[in-house]
């Protein structure tokens, strides 16, 4: 079977979902091809939340989350649902990113607070601190589930096909346009977004892209404690640190206190994750000195994949009729609304952005 439409969008994570989104509500035909089902955890957007935070080192994320934020709020609109939760954020650890960050949000215009590490502990006793904490009421959490869920909902009420468990097997050059394989069918199509996450080389020669298999935790919280969403910032020497962190987390309703220990367990996407006794016992051992409000006793893992590009930067490009979208490296999701427009643009003919971000 062959079908033609104006876009198709390989894979429905967090990227694909929201261009699809943005495409179909403005009037685009597009089918969405996604290889497993529909909110699968084999990638990189599954699970209840991510941080989110305007406390960036590189004032280039810092004015992307500012134009999140307005995004967020059109998706939450047009879904009904609640997203994003600007529940306050904190940053501490490494102390020249903590200046890099205390001058983004000044650039930023963001109100924020600078504390000793012995008033922060005072303020928040769930965490430990040796340096200097600033806190960022404008930062929080959002929900990636829900998220996913909800743009993927609008996309369709907006016209879009949505095709689960159904793997692209290659794009061809089609006139000016694509055909993409399926097994069932194939797609014609004036231009293909690429969000496929980790998967995204089996499309586009990246050789320096790699995916490197997560694993964050839970733990049950102690009574009456209570966490902000944190990031622990490490020191330079650590390749991409400038965008990256050593510890991040937050409170996620129900499941207790998220902990993402960044690792660098290489991977290729196929493979099933298993969880890591190792890593588990490693998140354990940082809690046990962080995170005094964490009863480490009761912990749960899930893996997950990050796929980075080498200085953490995203890839958001087009090459004739391809849009390649590939916003990883750990720290996407918070802008994903805004990515998705930036995106479905580009698809749409609109100018290429940043060159930190091109191919
Ligand atoms: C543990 C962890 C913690 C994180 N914490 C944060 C955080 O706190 N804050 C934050 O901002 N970001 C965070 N991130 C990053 C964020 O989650 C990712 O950047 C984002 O989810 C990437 O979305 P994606 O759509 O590119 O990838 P994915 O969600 O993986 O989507 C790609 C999709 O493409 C599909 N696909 C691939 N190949 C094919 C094919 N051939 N045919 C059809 N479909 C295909 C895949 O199945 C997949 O569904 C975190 C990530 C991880 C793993």
């Amino acid at each position: 079977m062959t079908e033609s439409v104006d876009v198709v969008v390989v894979g429905a994570g967090a990227m694909g979902s929201t261009t699809a989104w943005q495409l179909a509500k403005a009037g685009r035909s597009v089918a969405v091809l996604e290889q497993f089902g529909r909110l699968h955890d084999r990638g990189s957007s599954h699970g209840q939340t991510r941080v989110f935070r305007v406390s960036y080192r590189d004032r280039l994320y810092t004015a992307l989350a500012t134009d999140s934020i307005p995004r967020w709020r059109e998706l939450e609109a047009d879904a009904g649902v609640d997203l994003l939760e600007q529940s306050g954020q904190l940053d501490h650890g490494f102390a020249p990113a903590i200046d890099e960050i205390e001058a983004s949000l000044v650039g930023g215009g963001y109100a924020y607070e600078r504390l000793s590490p012995e008033a922060a502990a005072e303020r928040w006793p769930a965490l430990n601190f040796d340096t200097t904490v600033l806190y960022s009421p404008d930062g929080g959490r959002v929900f990636a589930d829900r998220m996913v869920d909800a743009a993927l909902a609008v996309a369709e009420r907006f016209g879009a096909q949505l095709h689960f468990d159904t793997r692209v097997l290659a794009i061809e050059p089609d006139g000016d346009g694509v055909a993409v394989v399926t097994d069932g069918a194939t797609y014609r199509a004036g231009t293909v977004v690429v969000s496929a996450g980790a998967w995204v080389s089996r499309f586009v020669a990246l050789p320096e892209v790699t995916v490197t298999r997560q694993q964050p935790v839970h733990f049950a919280i102690r009574p009456g404690m209570s966490f902000p969403s944190y990031i622990h910032h490490v020191p330079d020497d650590t390749p991409g640190a400038a965008l990256r962190f050593g510890a991040y987390g937050l409170e996620s309703p129900g499941e207790g206190v998220k902990l993402g220990l960044e690792t660098s367990v290489h991977t290729d996407p196929d493979e099933v994750g298993v969880v890591d006794p190792a890593i588990t016992a490693e998140a354990i051992a940082y809690a046990d000195q962080w995170l005094p409000g964490a009863d480490t006793s009761q912990v749960s893992a899930v893996t997950c994949l990050f796929t980075n590009t080498p200085d953490s930067h995203f890839i958001i490009d087009r090459v004739g009729p391809m849009v390649v979208c590939s916003p990883c490296s750990g720290h996407g999701f918070k802008f994903a609304p805004e990515i998705g427009a930036i995106t479905a643009d580009l698809a749409m003919g609109g100018p290429r952005r940043h060159p930190e971000w091109r191919l």
